[in-house]
């Protein structure tokens, strides 16, 4: 059976075009029996792509970057990054490949990219695969925090290669198609930086103003209005993190996007019990990406593209510095707004109540849950029933029930809103020991607990009878030793 070629699928190469410093043309590894594992539909459709069309074998092949179609140009992007603290001036992309920018018919831009589609010219020492197991958690946890409301790059699909990849063990292969608004990240700026080509850096700049934050294009002065742009978007994003539990796990500038998008699901997780100390990811020995650090590990990163753009912000390097700190500074207190406002939200408190009550019986709280080893999603859904008269559930959650106790007296004097909580705190996240199964399931060829498991993320405020293990913290022996590989 032939199926009909493609119903057009438009690529452009802006990218490669505008910014060919940092755009290698390059191919994608041919996989002769890809075989599709997942596939997004309603993005497909979003995007103008026909999901039954993705489906067939020539769909396959797009999805594997076997099929260019006429006028695209698939390239690997050069970026730099701070990796841990340390430097690399040359890292780009070593096993992925933006393969062009696709308008959706929301008339929005976003760049189509592969993940695990062989090697590059920035591989380096690596194999540029991808194995089945590390894809899948991309597309589950980043599926999971778009319906979460959270700015993140999209999953289209994730294609079996039928290869064999070589990590601690042999695994089998996978290609993840993935959607960003655009691929820019901090480490892009730093590249420009690195290669001494202020020229290239106005024209990175330029492309990201166009791309992400146009009305930095109308400001005085727009390359600083990009940069406070990106601070606003990054401050954002990070407190929404910090609101729901996610740990990305490894926050360096190269996994840092100037759209303000999430990036980068390798060794990330949501925490479990709540403790601003949790680190999953197993190369993260000092624990500088821990939970709690996140903020902090963010506004290093801000100054880092700060030094990057020093160049457009003014001639004299003093000058200009004293332009960055004072844009840095908006992080603190954009930051702490958001997660103000956010903590609010989640007790079911207005917007507009009395910080100065408000913001002790947050810390009280964030306290009470750290020594009593609460879970963090439950015990806020678990609140709901609080705020409706049942304190029970919430409670039990508890080991010092007088403590607890007297912090929700206080908190129910405030007229907490049931409704308004149940809208904001999930009921169903992408649970360690929940993704863990579902990725050893697929990785031996068993799709279900995948797919049941993405079928609760997806929808995560809507408790569904029949769903009641998604919404269950970790058994008590999972916890503690939990690990998570970036999957390289
Ligand atoms: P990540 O930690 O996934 O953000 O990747 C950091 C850098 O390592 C990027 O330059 C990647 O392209 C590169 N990289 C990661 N895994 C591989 C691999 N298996 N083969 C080639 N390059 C890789
Ligand atoms: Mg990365």
């Amino acid at each position: 059976m032939s199926l009909a070629l493609p119903p057009t699928v438009t690529l452009n190469d802006r990218f490669a075009r505008e910014l060919a410093e940092m755009a290698i043309p390059w191919r994608a590894e041919e996989v002769s029996d890809p075989q599709l594992l997942v596939l997004n539909g309603p993005l497909a459709t979003e995007l103008g792509l026909d999901p039954a069309w993705l489906r067939s074998s020539e769909g396959l092949r797009l999805l594997v970057g076997n099929l260019v179609p006429n006028g695209a140009t698939p390239v690997a992007q050069a970026y730099a990054g701070h990796q841990f603290g340390g430097f690399s001036p040359r890292l780009g992309d070593g096993r992925a490949l933006l393969l062009g920018e696709v308008v959706g018919t929301d008339g929005h831009v976003r760049d189509l990219h592969l993940k695990g589609s062989g090697r590059t010219p920035f591989a380096r020492g690596g194999d540029g695969l991808a194995a089945v197991g590390p894809m899948l958690r991309e597309y589950v946890v980043s599926e999971a925090m778009h319906a979460l409301g959270i700015p993140t790059t999209r999953s289209l699909a994730v294609v079996a290669t039928g290869r064999w990849v070589r990590r601690e063990t042999l695994l089998p292969g996978a290609v993840l198609a993935r959607v960003a608004s655009s691929h820019l990240r901090v480490g892009s700026f730093q590249y420009a930086q690195a290669i001494g080509d202020v020229e290239l850096l106005g024209r990175l700049a330029d492309h990201a103003i166009s791309r992400h934050h146009a009305a930095a294009a109308e400001a005085e002065h727009p390359y600083l209005a990009l940069f406070q742009a990106v601070v606003a978007a990054q401050a954002s994003l990070v407190a929404q993190w910090m609101l729901v539990g996610f740990v990305h796990g490894v926050m360096n500038t190269d996994n840092m996007t100037i759209s303000g998008e999430t990036i980068d699901y390798g060794p990330c997780a949501f925490m479990d019990a709540f403790d601003p100390g949790t680190v999953y990811s197993s190369i993260d020995h000092g624990g500088r990406y821990a939970y709690g650090n996140q903020p902090v590990v963010a506004e290093w990163n801000l100054a880092r593209l700060a030094e990057a753009l020093l160049p457009l912000f003014h001639d004299d390097q003093e000058e200009a510095v004293a332009l960055a700190v004072e844009s840095l500074g908006a992080f603190r207190r954009r930051y702490a707004a958001a997660w103000s406002a956010g903590m609010r939200a989640k007790l079911g408190l207005p917007d507009g109540a009395d910080e100065a009550l408000t913001a002790p019986l947050v810390n009280e709280l964030l306290t009470l849950l750290q020594e009593n080893h609460v879970d963090y999603t439950g015990f806020f859904r678990a609140l709901g029933a609080a705020a409706r008269g049942d304190a029970e559930p919430a409670r039990g959650l508890f080991l010092d029930l007088a403590a607890f106790d007297a912090w929700a007296q206080r908190w129910r004097a405030l007229n907490p809103d049931a409704d308004a909580m149940y809208r904001v705190n999930p009921v169903y996240i992408p649970r360690n020991h929940l993704v863990e199964e579902a990725l050893a399931a697929a990785t031996n060829g068993d799709l279900d607990p995948l797919e049941r498991l993405l079928d609760a993320v997806v929808s995560p405020y809507d408790e569904r009878l029949g769903l009641e293990r998604y919404a269950a913290a970790a058994p008590e022996d999972f916890g503690a030793s939990y690990r998570t590989f970036c999957g390289t």
